[in-house]
């Protein structure tokens, strides 16, 4: 059995994270090192590596992903001012952890510039 990713460990309580969401399938919290003022990472329960390994049969959780963000957002109180939702894939996307996630970034302009 392949080794229990970082995300799955803050899933299993086995090490801390400031949770601001959860629900069966997914678990979302603040990034330890924020990009932005807010900053969370939504990441569904079920351990998927990378958007490269996504099935069809995923579809719903991966679309579940961002509508959890987006009513974050709005409960949050920062979705009419914008965010930005980003996902990360593999080397040259900037992945580090290969567990599947949604980084949710807001509380300034962000530029289009994805440097
Ligand atoms: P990636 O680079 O798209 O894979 O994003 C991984 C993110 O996880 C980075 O933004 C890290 O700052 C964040 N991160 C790493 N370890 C932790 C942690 O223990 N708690 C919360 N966020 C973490």
């Amino acid at each position: 059995m392949s080794e229990k990713t970082l995300f799955s460990k803050i899933i299993e309580r086995e090490i801390p994270a400031d949770i601001v969401y959860e629900d069966e399938q997914i678990i979302a919290f603040r990034d330890i090192a924020p990009q932005a003022p807010r900053h969370a990472l939504f990441v569904p329960k079920k351990p998927i590596a990378t958007l490269n390994d996504a099935e069809p049969e995923d579809a719903l959780l991966i679309g579940n992903l961002f509508l959890a963000a987006a009513r974050y957002a709005k409960a949050e109180g920062f979705a009419e001012n914008g965010y930005r939702c980003v996902i990360n894939c593999n080397r040259d996307g900037g992945q580090t952890v290969f567990h599947l996630h949604l980084h949710l970034l807001a509380g300034r302009a962000l530029h289009s510039n994805f440097a």
